[in-house]
């Protein structure tokens, strides 16, 4: 409670800045989470928040497909290669994730392939090279949580591909803004990172990354638990307050513009 009292106190904004839409680029909605928090508490929970559009994924694709179901108009598909949480740890090794995924691409419209984990020279395997044609082959966007040379080799082997950067790689900022000059279809998705502001101002280095780079950064609450559900509208709450401290027109393209572009149809 105390902690809401705190944030209340700390978010005095401008009418405009309270109302801003939110696209979260990083949601999770896998099967301990449907029991705990069913697809109609869920949805409600992101309108409540005032998000507007959200990217899910799920381990096992059906919690997603559940929330798809109940809000068409609010959920975009991504398909994970996970078919349970434990996969998360194997797949790139595991050639059974390939008949899954094209089993699922053929059933149903994905935005993005994603999140996944991938890390260094393990971008080279098999498994991951595949995924990278079938990103290809469906026109589909990548989100990895990646560090930065997987990020690379994947560039490597597709130059054209347009890659959702989880975490922005939990790098710092300048390393970061390094990325973006270099690979110009390279997004980042600020999930799960306290470093952006403090008490609703942004921190000076990240400021010059969002100035730079306006285009190029999203969203994300990543309910990687159930419990983190609950955290989606303090989340968006946070993320507006210091939204505010930027510049109306780079606010409105970091809360959902720039989302919206991301999964827009590509003409
Ligand atoms: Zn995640």
């Amino acid at each position: 409670m105390l902690r809401k009292a705190l944030l209340a106190a700390l978010i005095p904004l401008s009418a405009a800045a309270a109302e801003l839409p939110i696209f979260d680029a990083h949601l999770h909605y896998s099967h301990d989470t449907w029991e705990t928090v069913p697809p109609k508490e869920a949805i409600a929970v992101l309108r409540k928040a005032g998000v507007k559009r959200a990217l899910v994924s799920s381990s096992g694709d059906e919690g997603q497909q559940r929330l798809a179901a109940e809000a068409p108009d609010l959920i975009i598909l991504e398909l994970r290669p996970y078919r349970s949480r434990v996969d998360a740890r194997t797949w790139f090794r595991d050639d059974t994730i390939i008949p899954y995924l094209e089993q699922r691409l053929k059933q149903f419209s994905y935005a993005g392939i994603g999140e996944f984990h991938l890390y260094g020279a393990d971008a080279e395997l098999l498994v991951p090279r595949r995924v990278v044609q079938l990103a290809k082959h469906y026109g589909l966007l990548m989100h990895a949580h990646s560090d930065a040379e997987a990020v690379e080799r994947l560039f490597v082997q597709w130059p054209q591909a347009r890659i959702l950067w989880a975490h922005a790689g939990f790098e710092r900022p300048d390393r970061v803004r390094e990325m973006l000059r270099k690979h110009p279809s390279l997004w980042c998705d600020l999930a799960f990172r306290p470093d952006p502001a403090q008490g609703g101002k942004v921190d000076p280095e990240w400021r010059k990354a969002f100035l730079e780079f306006p285009d190029r950064f999203v969203l994300g609450t990543d309910t990687y638990t159930p419990e983190r559900w609950h955290y989606i509208p303090e989340h968006a709450a946070w993320a507006r307050a210091w939204l505010a401290d930027l510049p109306p027109e780079i606010a409105e393209r970091i809360a959902w513009r720039n989302g919206e572009a991301l999964v827009a149809p590509k003409k």
